[in-house]
């Protein structure tokens, strides 16, 4: 009995001290889609500006595949010390209703550690498709059942989520072909081997800009005040009536992460969503950089649970599953 007391109390000083001393060490962020694509963009660019704050090295780790779930799972099993983070999106909501086994319990299983950014999409082709505005790609749906490939990033990611909701609305299946992430899908997309994608504007508007590929739509409410993406309409206006998505990403540990440690880095990310560069760059790329509430752990897991709750009764609706 004093053996297994002595053993805690040594446990909680180590608990406690290592908490006092982190990081001493590189942290890893988990990206949970390949490199290059949208999340990726943010967790580079968080991790130079949250480096700077905490005094440490950002490593990026990117776990691609099965729509952003082998990276959650990856960092669901972690060793809660603070050293492996998770940066995810609104895949932490929609995987719960997509997947019937989930090696992970999105609620139950990780630290929030506070939000990030609002990320809005938009609907984009490849550059060879002959329709150069929403209503013609409308048309040439139309014409072309049955034969059009959209891409995304598994079942989970945003570009699935967004494409699933378009093909709802617009009442035509089309043949997903899924990679490990956006920036993969975006290749392939520029090289004709894919017709659409719906995809994030942090990894669309350089591409649009550059008129590299078709784009026909934002599936905001509103149209963006990006420069680059100002004149393309909203689906909402082009007949999608209430069509609405835009996804957003978070910052997570494992379970069980010490409170002293969910604190350091809670209130790291506060500051680095102040730093002006890292708001330069996202507000250039459409995206908005979170100052609400949802910025505290316990708002980003109740945002987080009506999350699940919202696209849940979404998924059920399109009866779209995986084993
Ligand atoms: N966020 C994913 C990526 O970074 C894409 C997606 O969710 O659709 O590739």
């Amino acid at each position: 009995m004093k053996l297994i007391v002595i053993a805690a109390a040594a446990a909680l000083l180590a608990t406690g001290a290592s908490a006092q001393s982190y990081p001493d060490k590189p942290i890893t962020v988990v990206v949970p889609f390949a490199a290059g694509g949208p999340t990726d963009k943010v967790a580079r660019d968080l991790g130079v500006a949250l480096g700077a704050v905490l005094k440490q090295t950002v490593i990026i780790d990117n776990v691609g595949g099965a729509g952003g779930t082998l990276g959650a799972t990856k960092v669901a099993k972690a060793a809660p010390d603070g050293y492996t983070l998770l940066l995810h999106h609104i895949g932490m909501s929609t995987s719960p209703g997509l997947y019937r086994k989930l090696a992970f319990n999105t609620l139950n299983d990780f630290e929030y550690l506070g939000m990030i950014n609002d990320v809005p999409m938009t609907l984009i082709g490849r550059p060879s498709l002959p329709a150069s505005n929403y209503a013609e790609l409308r048309k040439w749906i139309d014409a072309n059942k049955g034969k059009i490939n959209l891409a995304n990033a598994g079942l989970g990611a945003a570009s699935h989520l967004c494409g699933m909701l378009f093909q709802q609305q617009v009442g035509v299946d089309m043949t997903t072909v899924p990679y490990k992430g956006t920036a993969p899908a975006m290749n392939d997309l520029l090289g004709g081997q894919v017709d659409i994608m719906c995809d994030q504007t942090t990894n669309t508007t350089s591409q649009i800009e550059a008129g590299k590929v078709k784009a026909y739509a934002v599936t905001t409410l509103k149209p963006l005040s990006t420069p680059a993406l100002s004149k393309l309409p909203t689906l909402d206006s082009q007949g999608l009536k209430g069509f609405n998505v835009s996804i957003w990403h978070a910052l997570y540990a494992p379970k069980g992460t010490p409170a002293a440690v969910v604190e350091k880095v809670n209130s790291a990310l506060k500051t680095a969503l102040k730093d002006a560069d890292f708001i330069k760059k996202q507000e250039a790329l459409g995206a908005v950089v979170v100052t609400d509430g949802r910025v505290n752990p316990a708002e980003h897991k109740k945002f987080v649970a009506a999350e699940i709750e919202k696209w849940g009764a979404a998924i059920r609706a399109a009866n779209v599953y995986a084993d």
